[in-house]
């Protein structure tokens, strides 16, 4: 392509276009997952909705490929593209939060701890996950899970507009009222329907929970793991537990002793009244083995939501698997355990998340995320700092997944899977949705100009 049509597309740009002998390239095409390493042509980095429609229309008319970063945090790095555009929003991050109508407005670049910090004033949240850097846009367009799942629904369950630049360059609102198909398919469909340029979502009361990690010897395990698949389902709705199997992190607060120690961790969270709360945490006390550590207490929602983040900075390797899972038989914790025995790193583990509860209560065509009926969403997950690593991230998580998925589903949820798993997982993240999605992307985006993702072919 020649520098002159590049230079005019600059121009035409309110923020920086970065092409590769801009000085500030080496930083801009980094991703969150330092195991990826794409090398884009251009990387707009948009400052307005104009400038979006700009870079559409300039990646369409030059036949380049398009990604579309939002927060970056994406696991296979589904927020770039080698040799093409970038569609960068990181810095559209305004927010602003409407206290009489109870919703917030969140530019498409906010990360979740943006949008947790702007809300929690006023007592409200919008259910996203379980750590403040994972970007909304990403999350929200497929799905989204975290500790007020249970109470609130997913995040796409909370979204009640968005504005968007579809591929032909023209800008939509999606609501209820207007575009509803579209609205229906950004609630689960992923980055394949246009460009959301900016978000509104329904908010909700949250202020201090009763949380924290709860940890026990990885001897344990089995009993905890059969604990939890009775207790998680049958939990009022505003107890959320997650459940992992990892490593004690060797560093400050962690008592030394415990360092590098495999364990069982429950990250609790009670959003409700406090002495209900403690009420809650106590009976899991009583019911399950003395733990090694037991930080679970009173703390804003904000800090439970930013807990994690410090041992999980940008520029790590990852590499995951998950699958929804409806039941957890002994013979599936054998399996767990056989494989958390042999973790391979210090940060590598493996996490189930509650998927019940308010995300049950909607039908399965309501969004275009479509497991309303499973129990827990599972993520298998290879983490170090040292890319030398990286093939033994890999087998060993490959090797976990090929033990528990025999007693999962046949899909996963879409934002915990890599892009080498073939069409018909691709196919069966979506599930019975798939046809529905697979006929509005012909309407929307009918040369599948946005194909950077877990991608949705249109319909023939
Ligand atoms: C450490 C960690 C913890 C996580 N925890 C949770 C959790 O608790 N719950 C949960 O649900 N998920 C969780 N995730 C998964 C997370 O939701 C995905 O990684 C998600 O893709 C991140 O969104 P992003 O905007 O940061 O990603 P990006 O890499 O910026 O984008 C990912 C994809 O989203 C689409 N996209 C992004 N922005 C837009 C936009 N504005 N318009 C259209 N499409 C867009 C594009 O297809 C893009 O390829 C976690 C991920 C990590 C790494």
């Amino acid at each position: 392509m020649n520098d002159e049509v590049i230079a005019k597309f600059g121009q035409s740009l309110r923020g920086a276009l970065i092409g590769r002998n801009h000085p500030e390239y080496g930083e801009a095409r980094k991703l969150y997952n330092a195991m990826i390493d794409k090398r884009p042509l251009l990387i707009a980095r948009c400052a307005d909705v104009a400038d979006v429609i700009a870079a559409v229309n300039f990646g369409r008319g030059n036949k380049l490929p398009i990604a579309i970063r939002g927060g970056g945090h994406n696991g296979p790095g589904l927020g770039s593209v080698n040799d093409g555009l970038v569609i960068d929003l990181s810095t559209m991050r305004g927010v602003r939060v409407d206290p009489k109508n109870r919703t917030v407005r969140v530019g498409a670049g906010c990360t979740t701890g943006d949008v947790d910090h702007a809300t929690q004033t006023f007592g409200r949240a919008v259910p996203f996950g379980v750590l403040s850097t994972t970007g909304v846009a990403g999350l929200t367009l497929s799905g989204g899970h975290g500790y007020l799942s249970r109470q609130y629904g997913l995040a796409v369950d909370s979204l009640l507009e968005a504005d968007v630049v579809l591929a032909d360059g023209s800008f939509v609102t999606a609501s209820e009222t207007e575009n509803a198909d579209l609205l229906w398919a950004l609630r689960g469909g992923g980055g394949n329907f246009g460009v959301v340029t900016s978000f509104l979502f329904k908010t909700h009361p949250v202020s201090m929970v009763y949380g924290g990690p709860i940890v026990f010897e990885l001897a344990e395990a089995p009993a905890v793991m059969r604990w939890f698949r009775e207790f998680q389902p049958n939990a009022p709705e505003e107890f959320y537990i997650f459940l992992g199997l990892q490593m004690v992190p060797p560093a400050d607060p962690f008592p030394k002793e415990h360092w590098s120690k495999k364990m069982c961790v429950l990250v609790v969270s009670h959003n409700g009244p406090l002495p209900e709360g403690e009420k809650a945490v106590n009976a899991v006390r009583e019911a399950l083995p003395k733990p090694i550590i037991d930080w679970a207490q009173p703390m804003p929602y904000t800090a439970i939501q930013t807990l994690f983040d410090p041992l999980l900075p940008k520029g790590l390797q990852w590499y995951w698997k998950g699958d929804f899972i409806k039941t957890l038989p002994d013979e599936a914790v054998e399996a767990h355990m056989a494989h958390a025995a042999k973790l391979p790193t210090g940060l590598s583990g493996m996490h189930i998340y509650p998927i019940d509860g308010a995300v049950q209560r909607q039908k399965r065509d309501a969004t275009a995320w479509g497991y309303r009926d499973v129990a827990w969403s599972m993520v298998i997950f290879g983490v170090d700092p040292d890319p030398a690593n990286a093939p033994a991230l890999k087998k060993w998580a490959r090797d976990y997944w090929e033990a528990v998925h025999p007693f999962n589903l046949a899909g996963a949820y879409a934002n915990f899977m890599m892009d080498d798993e073939g069409e018909s997982r691709v196919k069966a993240a979506y599930g019975e949705n798939y046809n529905r999605l697979a006929t509005l992307k012909r309407k929307f985006d009918p040369a599948n100009l946005f194909h950077v993702n877990q991608n949705i072919s249109p319909a023939a």
